[in-house]
């Protein structure tokens, strides 16, 4: 358990209020290497965590700061730094960039796919920006009341949705051109409640394909064509 919890890390959403107002960006940082015994002495700590903020771009005269004195971006790269401290291999990154403004997400996601690149890292990154899904993935899992109904390589999945609640919310991205020809699915309904769902399809009460069939059993996913998966009955009909 030790070691997976070593080897998997997490990014939070709320740089705010994931990491605490009362310790500096060194402590901070540095707290997974004291709890997990990765530093010898004094001086690996800190040149430890000089390192760390050098990777995540971060002026090693921020050592001392406390996180009310950065802003948004800075505090999410102590977030960062204190993520790859015992050198994961695998990163959930909880919308590691709502929270921030839209000049600095950017920087984020840059720094996070150029760590990705020269760490190694896999992330699985949850969001619900679908540019930033774009910009940032190789693959896609979409989920619906919390069960996965697609998956499949981003470029091929963004080009064609199969299932039906992949198609809509991907014809609600705006497209930036005049006189565009693509059509915006509007769903019917609201989300049902996830608590005690009925039986078959859980997106059924929303769907314009909807048939007395899908209300019977849960559809399972399948994999429709190569690397292409969808939990949907018509599934066939949409590759
Ligand atoms: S299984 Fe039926 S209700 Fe569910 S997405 Fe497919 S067509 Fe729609």
């Amino acid at each position: 358990m030790n070691a997976l919890r070593t080897r998997m890390q997490m990014i939070f959403q709320d740089p705010y209020s994931s990491i605490n107002p009362r310790h500096t960006v060194a402590s901070i940082i540095g707290e997974p290497l004291k709890i997990h015994k990765k530093v010898q002495n004094n001086f690996e700590y800190e040149e430890r965590v000089r390192q760390l903020m050098n990777t995540v771009g971060l002026a090693e005269r921020l050592y001392d700061a406390y996180p009310h004195e950065l802003d948004g971006g800075r505090r999410q790269r102590i977030g960062i730094a204190r993520a790859l401290a015992l050198d994961p291999e695998f990163i959930v990154c909880d919308e590691p960039v709502s929270a921030l403004d839209v000049s600095i997400q950017a920087q984020i996601l840059n720094l996070l796919m150029d760590l990705q690149e020269k760490l190694g890292l896999t992330y699985l990154f949850i969001t619900h920006d679908l540019s930033v899904v774009k910009h940032i993935s190789d693959d896609i899992v979409i989920m619906y009341m919390g069960q996965i109904v697609e998956r499949g390589p981003t470029e091929e999945l963004f080009k064609k949705p199969i299932h039906p609640y992949g198609q809509a919310l991907l014809s609600a991205i705006p497209i930036p051109k005049l006189n565009s020809k693509r059509e915006r699915i509007i769903l019917k309904s609201e989300v049902s409640s996830p608590i005690n769902p009925k039986p078959g399809c859980r997106f059924a009460p929303r769907c314009a394909y909807a048939q007395a069939e899908c209300s019977v059993a849960d559809p399972e996913l399948l994999e429709v064509s190569p690397g292409r998966f969808a939990a949907c009955r018509l599934a066939e009909q949409f590759v």
